[in-house]
């Protein structure tokens, strides 16, 4: 069963939402005024889409859970579920249920990872899943609860959810999910929810980002390993990087500039640069 993620609904008006959030809270009018001058134009979309801008180069973050994205996710494995709803603020996750869902014929839904199926085990990993479906179905027809049958399922089993999130909390999700350290599963179900919310609020959507996003952080956290090892590694630097360069520079220790560099600097030569480019 494929991974599908789909925008069921969100905030009326997320930007006009967030606008007003933040807007209260460094204006002199009241929210209900602030609302009119929305209304009559006084304040345009441009207007407020530039002062959310700024607002989110700042630390100030609670007004962004004021807008917020429900979702409907089916196809992903429970193996992906349990790292899901380890997530605690700011969303709520209604879950298909293996107690009040009995699997008919003892057929159930399952994802086989590429890696598996790269390694030409895919049919014996079926093969298993055939015998415990068979086994599940057994159990049914001998009077055991789906809740107690349930306990031979794997990890693979599909599951579905509906949920609702708020704007801080999906962008807390992204910036460790979307991060190449995550698992390959919920980065897909991460990516598959910024193209949902860039469909209808890109302003928004583009913020979705792992943490080492230009957005973001913009440099990465991880152990210096984890980064040297990852792709986006040689586009972001590691934050013990930076402090290093930081410590160099009070301690008066960055490189002087070479007298190449002053050359390249006064050159004559118009459009030519030191190393000839
Ligand atoms: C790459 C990766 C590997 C992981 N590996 C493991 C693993 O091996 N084992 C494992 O058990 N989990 C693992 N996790 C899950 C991880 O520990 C978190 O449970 C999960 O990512 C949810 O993140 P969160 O707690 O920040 O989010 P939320 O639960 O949404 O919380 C958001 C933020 O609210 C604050 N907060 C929430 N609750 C409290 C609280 N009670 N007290 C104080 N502050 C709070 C924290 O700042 C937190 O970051 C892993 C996660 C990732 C991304």
């Amino acid at each position: 069963m494929p991974i599908q993620v789909t925008l069921l609904s969100h905030s009326e008006a997320p930007m006009r939402s967030l606008y007003m959030a933040y807007r209260t809270c460094y204006s002199q009018f009241t929210p209900q005024q602030v609302f009119a001058r929305i209304e009559d134009e006084r304040i345009t979309e441009e207007q407020m889409r530039a002062f959310i801008e700024e607002r989110l180069k700042t630390g100030h973050a609670s007004p962004l859970e004021q807008v917020s994205f429900e979702f409907g996710i089916s196809g992903v494995s429970r193996a992906f579920s349990h790292q899901f709803v380890r997530h605690r603020v700011g969303i709520s996750f209604e879950q298909q249920s293996q107690r009040y869902v009995t699997y008919k014929k003892g057929e159930f839904p399952y994802t086989i990872p590429e890696t598996v199926k790269k390694a030409g085990m895919a049919d014996q990993m079926e093969d298993l899943f055939v015998k415990v479906g068979e086994l599940y179905e057994e159990m049914v027809a001998a009077g055991i609860p789906a809740e107690d049958a349930r306990f031979l399922l794997p990890n693979a089993t599909n599951t579905n959810f509906k949920i609702t999130v708020n704007f801080a909390s999906l962008l807390h999700m992204c910036d460790l999910r979307l991060c190449t350290r995550a698992q390959w599963e919920f980065r897909k179900v991460a990516a598959l929810m910024r193209s949902e919310v860039m469909k209808v609020v890109p302003e928004l959507g583009r913020y979705l980002q792992p943490k080492c996003g230009e957005h973001r952080l913009g440099y990465c956290d991880e152990s210096e390993k984890d980064w040297a090892a990852c792709p986006i590694g040689r586009v972001r630097p590691h934050k013990d990087a930076l402090f290093r360069l930081y410590d160099a520079h009070r301690r008066g220790e960055l490189a002087p500039l070479r007298e190449q560099d002053w050359d390249a600097i006064e050159s004559k030569d118009e459009g030519v640069s030191a190393d000839g480019r």
